[in-house]
């Protein structure tokens, strides 16, 4: 120990601290973690969820007291990169040994998982997972099961059998692909066996086994092993150009790919989301770029993926967009002419690879719309029912294109067949597992942008947004505002949840560019909030001529060019949409010194009502709240208009909220939440035949009662 440094690595991370390991000297289970969250951190080791690692060492056995043989093994679920102990499941191994004896065969493999769980040893263990006999079978203390794309290009080859015997020269084992389960335990056990001298085996389309006799031997047998797969491709690929037989065209540059991309997300994601609404991730990665341009794609997307972890993610395969990549774009309908004929191709053929291959006991068919979408030129979308499960398939196809990439270098790659992959995809373990997840949410596929959101009731509006389930894009004219709430945001929902971006209502340059970047994070956008704003208070002699401009351009043009251009969007979807207009109680009530602010609101309120008769058609719906006296958080309120108005009424500023309160009907001190929970209200789900109306939050004042 000790010589091993990573410059012995060139294709992986040596991430083995010594210090640290010592500290957890003795405790199998705790190395056990730490390897497995040193290999989990490695992308190049293994995909996000994919794999598990085990160790095997003695316990005590709670019923007699007497030492006993234990398994830890990763449960199932999870990341190796996030391995905790609650994650592991723990069980007598000499129980799940002898599962053997009552073991009937293929046909019956789907049983063994409730046997499993007879096995537990601890208590607290995550429910066992699917690779358990894998592990249990052979006979070594600590085992990685990895699926690293350098390993997955060669287990993928046409001849992997061959080409990992000559390669590993004979030290690493094969073994045919398989669906997991206790036959292929026993069968990875017959290997073993047979060739007692072998360090490790490789699984047909599948991916890696790897041990040792310490947590610290296995790490270094893994890396070894992977990295003397990738020297083996690279050393393969002496000229870059003649990848993937070499680039059919050439990409736009970032620029005007990042252009095509925005504009085309829109009219995809409406494609896409025949079934249910989705959220959409776009990457122009160079690894996706150089197979998506390439002569080889025609050939290679169909073929589908070939780890079962990719396709479960990606789908069978890709959709391929002909579509050239200078296309022009800015006719929304027939660019939509034009392409919804090959999303309902893909769906009838992912109907007819359903019905081909469905057994009688099959779950029910799944959404039949494609998951990664390629744009030769411009790169690759992914949509999703939420924006990480987006970002991760896309990750997992790029996962894909490593092995095809690999595996077309050293050999000929091959795909799963068809009906493996279609009893993976639907197999009732699977089903079950989908069947165990959270339900969504009310907005869980919905993107909604509110405008001023960087504080006060935008902020809160955007906030009840992400929690019902929505990503939410958070925009501001005030960047350390803004950044401040998005970093609050990834922190209480994750960063796949949220977007930030820089927003000036009343300059279209900074509404177009919040718009494009939009529609190529998420891909669209279902919600729109116009709550951005700000209050002067004077009397009509005192008004400037900036004053009125600036009072008209934030309210109320800020409205209209703001929804002109999200409407714009939610029309490429053809999925309706909702806009919400934050407007003011003083639309409606007159009084003194407020002839801009009031006016103004008033033009808001108007033309929600022209936008709401407008795009009533497209399913677009327009609704207003109109908020009054709200102080807390409130970017209103600074500024000197609290203490102004605490003055006027000869208060101090901290009594204002009860003194507001005292007037309204309900006695209500009104809070940014009131306002957000009203949003949701309009948006989440049971208003869906409401447009036009004015829906007011201000404990009650009958002066803005609308009549
Ligand atoms: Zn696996």
């Amino acid at each position: 120990m000790g010589t091993v440094t990573q410059k012995d690595f060139r294709h992986v991370s040596y991430l083995w601290d010594e210090a640290t390991a010592a500290a957890l000297a003795g405790d199998e289970v705790a190395l056990l973690l730490y390897r497995s969250n040193l290999l989990g951190a490695d992308l190049r080791l293994t995909n996000y969820g994919g794999g598990n690692t085990s160790c095997k060492v003695k316990g005590t056995d709670p019923l007699s007291g007497e030492p006993v043989d234990v398994l830890w093994i990763k449960g199932s679920g999870g990341d190796l990169g996030t391995l905790k102990r609650n994650g592991l499941s723990a069980l007598y191994l000499n129980r799940l040994k002898g599962l053997e004896k009552v073991y009937q065969g293929r046909e019956q493999e789907d049983k063994m998982v409730a046997l499993f769980n007879h096995c537990i040893y601890d208590l607290q263990s995550k429910a066992p997972s699917i690779d358990t006999p894998l592990h249990g079978l052979l006979p070594f203390a600590h085992i990685d099961h990895l699926h690293p794309d350098a390993a997955i290009a060669i287990a993928a080859a046409k001849d992997s059998e061959r080409i990992t015997k000559e390669l590993f020269g004979g030290t690493i084992g094969w073994v045919p692909w398989q669906r997991p389960g206790f036959d292929l335990g026993l069968q990875l056990k017959k290997c073993y066996e047979a060739n007692p001298h072998i360090r490790g085996i490789m699984l047909g389309s599948h991916g890696l086994f790897t041990w040792g006799n310490t947590a610290y031997d296995c790490y270094i047998n893994t890396l070894q092993v992977i990295e003397k797969c990738a020297i083996f491709i690279e050393e393969k690929i002496q000229d870059q150009t003649a990848v993937f037989s070499g680039q059919k065209i050439s990409s736009l540059s970032e620029n005007e790919r990042r252009k095509q991309a925005a504009a085309l997300a829109p009219i995809i994601r409406g494609c896409c989301s025949s079934n249910q609404s989705m959220v959409g991730h776009f990457t122009d990665d160079s690894r996706v770029l150089e197979f998506i341009n390439s002569n080889d794609l025609e050939k290679l997307a169909p073929m589908g993926t070939s780890c079962p972890d990719h396709f479960l993610r990606t789908k069978i395969s890709p959709l391929v967009l002909p579509l050239a990549p200078t296309a022009n774009l800015s006719d929304p309908h027939s660019i939509q002419h034009q392409i919804l004929p090959f999303f309902e191709e893909y769906r009838a053929m992912y109907a007819n690879y359903y019905i081909t291959h469905q057994h009688e006991d099959s779950p029910a068919m799944r959404d039949p719309n494609p998951v990664i979408i390629l744009y030769p030129g411009v790169g690759m979308f992914s949509f999703a029912k939420d924006k990480s499960t987006a970002r991760i398939a896309s990750e997992f196809y790029i996962n894909a294109i490593n092995v095809m990439r690999g595996s077309e270098a050293i050999s000929v790659y091959t795909s799963l067949p068809k009906q493996e992959a279609f009893d993976i995809e639907y197999w009732l373990l699977e089903e079950a597992k989908l069947k165990r997840m959270a339900p969504p949410k009310p907005l869980s596929g919905k993107i909604a942008l509110v405008t001023g959101s960087g504080g006060g009731i935008g902020k809160a509006i955007a906030h009840k947004m992400a929690s019902e389930g929505a990503c939410v894009v958070l925009t501001d004219n005030h960047a350390e505002r803004l950044e401040s709430a998005y970093q609050e945001f990834v922190t209480a929902f994750g960063k796949d949840a949220v977007a930030a971006c820089l927003l000036d209502v009343t300059q279209a340059s900074s509404i177009q560019t919040a718009i494009d970047t939009i529609a190529l994070k998420m891909g669209g956008i279902d919600i729109l909030v116009n709550n951005a704003g700000l209050s002067i208070s004077k009397s009509l002699e005192e008004h400037s001529e900036k004053d009125w401009d600036l009072l008209y351009s934030v309210l109320v043009k800020g409205q209209m060019f703001v929804s002109q251009a999200a409407v714009k969007v939610m029309r490429k979807q053809q999925m309706g949409g909702d806009i919400i207009n934050i407007v003011s109680k003083n639309a409606l009530v007159s009084g003194p010194n407020n002839a801009g602010y009031g006016s103004a609101k008033a033009a808001q309120l108007h033309l929600s009502r022209l936008q709401a008769a407008e795009l009533g058609n497209d399913k677009i719906r327009v609704n207003v709240i109109n908020p009054d006296a709200v102080i807390t958080g409130s970017n209103i309120w600074s500024g000197g208009w609290a203490e102004g108005r605490a003055k006027a009424y000869g208060i101090r500023v901290e009594e204002l909220p009860e003194f507001y309160a005292k007037r309204t009907l309900l006695h209500e001190i009104i809070l940014p939440e009131d306002i957000a929970n009203a949003c949701f209200a309009l948006v989440g789900g049971l208003l869906q035949k409401s447009t036009g109306n004015t829906l007011n939050v201000d404990g009650g004042i009958a002066a803005a009662f609308v009549r």
